[in-house]
């Protein structure tokens, strides 16, 4: 397929692989951290990290939207549901998603509530056009790719005056995220992440652009590379962050230059401008409180904010506590760490957020079974297809 297949090139792949088996000194450990939780994905699916000489490690981020909503939001979204008169409206993801005691919207959904799946936002304003007689709240969520059609959504109520919609709003921004990963506080054990390098965000860039890492990457000397889905974007990206380690530079670099520019989607900025305001403060699941880095709706749009019109006051709740999600979400642990992988835990009978969504860490692994691989001390693998196509963007740079 045109566009995708030169960007899975096996033979390609195992090049760039070489280059940075080369680049890569010895003696030398490098950490990076892919950010976003389609990154984890990628790398899972093409089983890139089989790939890697052994002194060059990938670590997961927190960039999954589905995984960081803390389970205090999930009750709140809960609580609405069950009242009548109101239907709540959400992703498919978040149906699964363990909030306190083990509820979820599925099992309230069984239980009467009035939960629907929807595609996009456009869709849960169709519903309240079609119900006049309901309160539909969209429970949003996601980064700042999603944030934009909720925005529409929200200015299109306004507009057309729909007092029967509101939002539940769960936006959060990734580059307060990866600054709290830099700073997060050790842990009893003194374990505290160690991040090289990040791989930044694919679509979120879309949206932001790259300059939304630069103060990060100068505060922090940080590199960053954005970069591509795609197993070869990802590798060229690894590539990248080692030169920039190598030469002790903290830049901001673009992989994925057919689809992100400097300054990003300026439209899709402005309409989020007009309708959101940055919260002081959002808790994340396994972050905890960060610190602005989350949306809510600004006072012009006050009478389509769940939260304002339904008085709802987050309270927070506690994580089961044999579940992995919050160490692995910080990049202290790796899915496998945890007792209840692929014990209780499968993408059948999630136990946690990670094994909910397919970006979530604990989801990859399972489905594309990369600890089988290393349990029964099997050889590096490379799975990424031999694809006949050569072209690859940014392939004579490597
Ligand atoms: S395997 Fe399940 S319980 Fe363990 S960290 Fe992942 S989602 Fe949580």
């Amino acid at each position: 397929m045109k566009h995708i297949d030169e960007y899975r090139d096996g033979a390609l792949a195992r090049g760039i692989a070489a280059r940075i088996a080369r680049d890569a000194a010895p003696g030398r450990h490098y950490q990076f951290m892919e950010f976003c939780g389609g990154h984890t994905h990628a790398i899972s699916r093409y089983g890139l990290e089989d790939l890697l000489p052994g002194n060059v490690e990938m670590v997961h981020g927190p960039g999954c939207p589905v995984c960081v909503l803390p389970a205090g939001r999930i009750d709140d979204a809960i609580k609405l549901a069950m009242c009548p008169g109101i239907t709540l409206c959400t992703y498919a993801d978040l149906m699964r998603v363990p909030a306190s005691g083990g509820a979820t919207l599925l099992r309230a959904s069984a239980a009467g509530a009035d939960i629907r799946m929807i595609y996009s936002p456009l869709d849960a304003l169709r519903i309240a056009e079609a119900e006049p007689h309901r309160d539909i709240v969209f429970l949003a969520i996601g980064f700042e790719t999603t944030t934009p059609p909720t925005a529409l959504a929200v200015s299109a109520a306004h507009r057309k005056g729909l007092r029967n919609f509101s939002v539940f709003c769960n936006h959060v921004l990734t580059p307060p995220a990866m600054r709290a990963i830099l700073t997060a506080p050790a842990q009893k054990d003194g374990a505290r992440i160690r991040v090289d390098g990040f791989i930044g965000p694919a679509h979120v860039s879309t949206v932001t652009g790259t300059r939304a890492y630069l103060n990060l990457a100068e505060e922090f000397s940080k590199p960053v590379v954005v970069a591509g889905f795609e197993p070869l974007d990802v590798m060229h990206a690894i590539l990248m962050l080692v030169r920039q380690v190598n030469e002790s530079r903290h830049c901001v670099e673009n992989q994925y230059i057919r689809l992100v520019t400097t300054d990003g989607n300026r439209i899709a900025q402005r309409e989020m401008a007009k309708v959101f305001e940055l919260r002081e403060t959002f808790e994340w699941r396994g972050l905890g409180e960060v610190p602005l880095s989350a949306l809510r709706l600004n006072n012009d749009y006050a009478d389509l904010d769940a939260e304002h019109r339904f008085g709802i006051t987050t309270v927070r709740a506690a994580d089961n506590p044999a579940c992995e999600c919050a160490t692995i979400l910080r990049g202290l642990k790796k899915p496998a760490d945890c007792k209840l992988f692929g014990t209780v835990c499968s993408p059948d009978t999630p136990m946690g957020s990670c094994m909910v969504s397919a970006e979530g860490a604990c989801a990859a692994h399972w489905t594309y079974g990369r600890f089988r691989d290393r349990a029964a001390g099997h050889g590096p693998a490379c799975s990424v297809p031999a694809c006949l196509v050569t072209t690859l963007v940014g392939a004579n740079e490597v």
